[in-house]
């Protein structure tokens, strides 16, 4: 059997991304998936093919190799026919794409894990909330109401999927176990029992509220707390406030992912915090004092040196951002001065200006001086070469 091309056999191109990639897989699959195709070679054919070119695609090393080396990547002699045997870990990541993939549209409103395992004690999905905070609130700590939409365990049946005192009844077709096997070609293929979904027993008599999946979609209204010098990027783990658990089991947890807006006057850099000020040409000369905001919320006097210069740091010990999980640690802050040239001058002040210029000496500028002296040894360097 000749091969054909992954990327042609899934209708994508070599540059598509994993999700192009998982899309098309997915809807080929759904075509020739050999439970809708009974009796179908052809069909039966195809979709192992699509199944063996999303197995190496999707996967980043497979799908490296296989760009490198095309099919030898996977090949070897061997087997004949597929060569599925090589470079394919085992039969039992074949049966991942499936629970990956079909996990939750051929079963029930039911995730990945709950095609793994059987009933009693599937646990709710994780879930992830993005929450931005300003600066300030990364400095102080703050408690944060957030309300997000999930499943969580249905109140009428108390998450049993059962209307009264009903109970649940094993599923025969799988014995209980929430799994079946069947043979396909080459190989075996075990998957998730399509009559009970994997859950090994049957409810016949469904709750009506939440009709037998034992959960209901709500809204979910919590408070956060966020501890005083978080970073972005720092996550925070609510115990039990994922997805509620499928009949008995545990819920998922929550992680609140944190990022922070930025801020007009600073910047952060890990614990410390930067904030640029312009200073007056004629302070920066002569020296003085300014005052400076500061991320609590009120200002510091900082001592400018005479003849500070744009691009100098003063620093104002410990008032930057706290250590997070430090109950006494504190960044500094450093004041990145910008001298400003006056501009919009009267003609008295130009002419101040003027008389100023003319009793300035080498020493005045000693960076001009020194840049014109450097020039001019560069362009005799040059001449006399
Ligand atoms: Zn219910
Ligand atoms: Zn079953």
């Amino acid at each position: 059997m000749s091969k054909k091309d992954y990327y042609e056999l899934l209708g994508v191109s070599r540059s598509a991304s994993e999700d192009e990639i998982k899309k098309a897989y997915r809807k080929m699959a759904m075509k020739y998936h050999p439970d809708r195709n009974p009796d179908d070679k052809t069909a039966e054919e195809k979709f192992k093919e699509i199944s063996q070119a999303y197995e190496v695609l999707s996967k980043k090393e497979k799908r490296a190799d296989y760009d490198q080396y095309g099919h030898d990547a996977f090949s070897g002699g061997g087997n004949g026919g597929f060569g599925f045997n090589q470079g394919f870990s085992s039969a039992a990541d074949f049966t991942d794409i499936f629970n990956d993939i079909f996990g939750g549209s051929f079963g029930v409103g039911q995730g990945k894990r709950g095609a793994r395992a059987r009933t009693s004690g599937v646990r709710g999905s994780d879930l992830r909330y993005d929450l931005e905070i300003t600066l300030e609130e990364a400095f102080r700590g703050i408690n944060k109401p957030i309300h997000y939409p999930t499943n969580v365990k249905c109140k009428s049946c108390n998450g049993s999927g059962s209307e009264g005192a009903t109970k649940p009844v094993q599923c025969n077709t799988c014995g209980g176990v929430g799994r079946v096997r069947s043979q396909q070609g080459f190989f075996t293929i075990e998957k998730t029992c399509h009559v009970c979904n994997g859950e090994g027993e049957l409810i016949q008599n469904k709750c009506k509220k939440c009709g037998g999946h034992g959960r209901t979609r709500e809204e979910v209204n919590i408070s956060v707390t966020i501890p005083k010098g978080v970073e972005a990027g720092y996550s925070i783990r609510v115990n039990g406030k994922g997805e509620a658990g499928v009949r008995g089991g545990g819920n998922g947890d929550l992680y609140v992912y944190i990022s922070i807006a930025p801020n007009k006057f600073f910047t952060r850099k890990g614990a410390d915090i930067y904030c640029k000020v312009p200073v007056r040409m004629t302070l920066a000369t002569l020296g003085g004092e300014i005052e400076v905001p500061t991320i609590n919320g009120t200002y510091a006097k900082v001592k400018v040196p005479a003849g500070a210069q744009t691009g100098d740091k003063l620093r104002l010990k410990e008032k930057g951002m706290p250590y997070i999980n430090s109950t006494n640690r504190t960044g500094d802050m450093y004041i990145q001065v910008t001298v400003e040239t006056p501009v919009n001058l009267t003609d008295k002040q130009k002419e101040l200006l003027a008389k100023f210029e003319h009793e300035c000496n080498n020493n005045s500028s000693p960076q001009c001086e020194g840049f014109f002296k450097k020039i001019k040894s560069f362009w005799s360097d040059i001449h006399s070469n």
